[in-house]
Order: C-alpha cells, then structure tokens, then sequence
C-alpha cells in the first residue's frame, strides 16, 4: 500500500492489485476522514453543492465528520443521496463538486468522494431508515433498476407511494451490477445499497422484460397510476468491419456481464465459461473500455488498448488512465482498427489497423482522427472486447409504438421528464445515452417529484 498525499485514497499497489479482483482504493481511516474534513472552510454559498446533481449538503455532512460524528454525516448525506457508498466510489467528483470547491484554485480540492465513502461504509447493515410518509395507497411502477431506477424507487418510497420496480435481469442494480467491476465496486456494497432501497417498502421483482413480459399497458391494467422508464443505454455498438463475428470477439457489454454478474473470473465455481487467450486488443478508450481492459490483466493477459485519438481525447477519468497503465496496460494510440483476421479455426488472430493524425475539432469538440494513408499495420491479438459506446435498448420501444424516440433511439421527454405517453416519465441514461450514474441519479430525483407532482393533480 502507498500512502499519498493528504487529498488522496490509499490503494492497493499495482503489482499487487493485478493479481487480484479486491478493490484498488482502500478508502480513508479514522484520522485521514478527520485531517481531510476539518481542512473544508464550511464555505457560506458552497459552490462544491452546485456540481452535485442530487444536492448534497456537502458543507453540513463534512462538518459533521469533523466533529467525529459518522453516523450523523451518513443521514445528512442519505437526506439527498440514496447510494452513497456507490458514489463515493465511482462519481467523477473532480468534474463535479471537487471542481467547484474554492480549495482546488488554492491547492488540493477537499475529496468529498473520499469523505462520502467513509461516511457509507459505516453503514454495514442498515443504521438509518428515514421515515416514510403516510401511506398513499397509490402504486408506481419502475422499469430498470439502475442508479435512475433505485433513485426514484426510493424517493417514491419516502413519499408514500407503493412502487414495485422491474428488472430484466435477475439481479438489480443495472451498470452497477452488471458493469463496473468488482475492484472498482464491490458487490456487495451494491447489495447493500438495494438492501436499504427495499427497506424502504420497495418491492424488486427481477426477470422482468417491460415490453415483453409485461407492457406498458399491462402495467396501468395492474393498477399502476404511473411509470417510470430507467431503462439505461445497455446496447452494444459495433467498428463494422470485417471479421467483427470471429470467435473470441466480445462485446465489453458481453465480456462485463460475464465477469460481473455472472462471476466468470470465479469459474469452476461459478458455471460461467469466458473463452479469453493469448495477447487481448480491448478497442475504445471510455471508463468502459478501461474496465474491460484491467479485467483482462487480473486475469494474466497482456492487454493492448487501441485508441484511433490520442491520450489527451480519452473520454476516461483520469485516474483510471493512470490505474491501468500502472497494472501495466500497453497502448496503441492513434490506430483504426479495419479488419480482423481470422485463423484457420475461425477465432480471431489479428487486427489489421491503419495510423490515424488528428485533424480539426469534431461535434464533441474533440480533435478528429484523420486514417494515415497506406499506413496499415498489424496487432496480434486472439481475443478482441470492442468498447465503443453503448445505445439504448430499442426493445420497449418496438413494443410500444406510442411512446415517441428521438433519431438517436433515447426516450424523448418533455422538461417534467415525462414521454409521450401520459403518466409515463423516463430518466437516465434512456433519455441521455451513456453517461454517469450521478446524473441518472439526480434524473431518478427529479422524475420522483414529477411523478409525485403529476399523481397528486390527476386524483
Ligand atoms: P443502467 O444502469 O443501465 O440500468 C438500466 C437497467 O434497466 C438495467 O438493469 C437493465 O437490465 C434494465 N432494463 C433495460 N431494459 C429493460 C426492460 N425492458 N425491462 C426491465 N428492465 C430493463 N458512471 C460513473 O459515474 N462512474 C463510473 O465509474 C462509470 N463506469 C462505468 C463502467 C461501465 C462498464 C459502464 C457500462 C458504465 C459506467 N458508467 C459510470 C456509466 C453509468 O454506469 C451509467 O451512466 C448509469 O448506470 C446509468 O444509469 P441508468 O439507471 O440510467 O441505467
Ligand atoms: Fe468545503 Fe470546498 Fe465545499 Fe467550501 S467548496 S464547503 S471548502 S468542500
């Protein structure tokens, strides 16, 4: 373990951490929490609070760690927050609040992500239950159990609704179950998290396809006076190019999946299978691709990551970058793949790439990649996980042909967060494509209070 400067977590050390699938960061003790909290100035106007999407009293919850009172912190920041322990691991706080917070023009920013860790972690089983209001009596459903899912399920709860969520798969959670990696989010901290959602009153049913199993219109027949649509963005995108469909050629979507929620890295035990040999290429170079990639290496693999931008453009948190390349991941900066290249069994062996320059900026403000000409080269690699983006799941939409897509296939929604559909709202990822788990928070915040809004006008 290394012990960084003040403003940092311990973590693991890398040549440790890649041999094993326990969590790098190690969060902070009792006397780095209190060193760490008492440097914030309780600033009157907290700039930190205009970056958090779900308004956290960050000021008030750090004072309260300062004054070592844990358990209290823990309540203020679950006034707002309904999954802090996921948070405090896994927001982009340096884009957020800590980019907002007056010390980081001085010289360290306060880790508020740090600080709300060690506040959720004292929560090992359920410390703090809020009180629910009186009982409405009325039913919501919600469809999808991620962070926007949990988030208006439990907002809901609070107020008094009966709310009953719907999941595909058979373990709740979305992303954060299926997704991020165990070293970066333990399970069972995600367990623990929906353990509180449901001790509010919500009900989890899982194996549950809305749009399929049930639709829309079965739902309000059910008796539900209103939707919500957490549905996420969980559909793979793919280079297509030639060889796309060889063997050993994963989606990061599949390759997630495999290790998260069905424990391949644990087989025998787990009767999971994860068919990954020799030299892995992970294309991409998003938090996603990341994930990919360090699973790979914990795995024993020699990972290539193949980027057609250069390191400036990764769309990645930093820290990630730098996690990865200290676990030892190589870099194949400015490079296209075109084509993989098959053996004589059918798995992929190669990718054929060209070098790529960066041109002038494109829409996301990015500089474009320009294909070098007649620069084609080749990478070995005999498993391939292609982590270019995900869309949303058009499924529900197929089946439901009134509630109105926008060109790129999010949900659209009005500014209450409401489809087209009366009574039916939609947050998250759905409406946004991929994007971060704060945000689908602080959408599943603000659909609770429509929804409760639009309920109590249409009794
Ligand atoms: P999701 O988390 O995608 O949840 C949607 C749920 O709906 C899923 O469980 C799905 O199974 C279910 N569902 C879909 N269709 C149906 C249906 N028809 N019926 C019933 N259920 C359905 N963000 C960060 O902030 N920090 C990170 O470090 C980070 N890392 C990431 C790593 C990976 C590998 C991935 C994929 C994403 C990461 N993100 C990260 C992004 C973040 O996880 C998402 O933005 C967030 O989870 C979106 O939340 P959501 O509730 O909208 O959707
Ligand atoms: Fe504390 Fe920084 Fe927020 Fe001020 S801006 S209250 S110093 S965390």
């Amino acid at each position: 373990m290394k012990n960084s400067d003040n403003a940092k977590m311990r973590q693991q050390l890398p040549e440790e951490r890649v041999k094993n699938f326990f969590e790098v960061a190690l969060g902070l003790n009792e006397e780095e929490a209190l060193k760490e909290a008492k440097r914030c100035l309780a600033c009157k106007n907290p700039q930190c609070v205009l970056g958090c999407p779900v308004g956290v009293d960050i000021p008030a919850f750090i004072k309260l760690l300062a004054e070592g009172k844990r358990k209290e912190a823990l309540e203020k920041i679950k006034e707002k927050n309904n999954l802090p322990a996921v948070c405090g691991r896994v927001c982009p706080q340096e884009d957020q609040c800590e980019a907002l917070c007056v010390l980081a023009k001085k010289k360290f920013a306060i880790n508020i992500g740090a600080l709300e860790r060690y506040a959720a972690d004292l929560e090992m089983g359920q410390t703090f239950k809020p009180k629910a209001g009186p009982k409405t009596g009325i039913k919501v459903a919600i469809a999808g159990s991620g962070p926007a899912g949990l988030t208006t399920a439990a907002d809901l709860a609070k107020m008094g609704y009966s709310v009953t969520l719907f999941e595909s798969l058979n373990l709740p959670g979305g992303v954060l179950s299926y997704g991020i990696p165990e070293f970066r989010l333990p399970k069972k901290i995600v367990e623990r998290e929906v353990d509180y959602i449901r001790s509010l009153g919500v009900e989890i049913k899982t194996d549950y396809l809305i749009g399929r199993t049930l639709t829309v219109k079965d739902l309000f027949g059910q008796g539900f006076k209103a939707i919500f649509l957490g549905l996420g963005a969980g559909l793979p995108q793919f280079l297509g190019i030639e060889g796309e469909n060889l063997d050993r050629v994963y989606s990061a979507n599949e390759f997630l999946t495999r290790l998260n929620l069905m424990k391949a890295y644990k087989f025998p035990e787990y009767a999971t299978p994860l068919n990954i040999e020799g030299k892995v290429a992970v294309i991409g170079a998003g938090n996603v691709a990341f994930d990919c990639a360090r699973w790979a290496m914990r795995l024993g693999k020699e990972v290539t990551l193949v980027y057609r931008r250069s390191e400036s453009e990764m769309p990645a948190r930093k820290d990630e970058i730098e996690n990865a390349r200290e676990e030892g991941l190589k870099f194949s900066l400015l490079t296209q793949p075109v084509k993989f290249i098959s053996d004589e069994k059918g798995y992929v062996r190669a990718i054929e790439c060209l070098k790529m320059k960066l041109g002038e900026p494109d829409a996301s403000g990015r500089r474009r990649p320009v294909p070098v000409e007649n620069s084609n080269f080749i990478i070995e690699a005999n498993t391939v996980v292609v982590a270019i983006g995900q869309s949303p799941n058009p499924l529900l939409s197929k089946a439901t042909p009134e509630l109105k897509i926008n060109p790129d296939g999010t949900i659209a929604v009005d500014e209450k967060l409401m489809t087209s559909i009366p009574g039916v709202f939609a947050g998250g990822d759905i409406i946004t494509g991929a994007d971060t788990v704060i945000k689908a928070m602080g959408a599943g915040k603000k659909a609770a209070k429509e929804i409760d809004q639009w309920l109590k006008k249409s009794r």
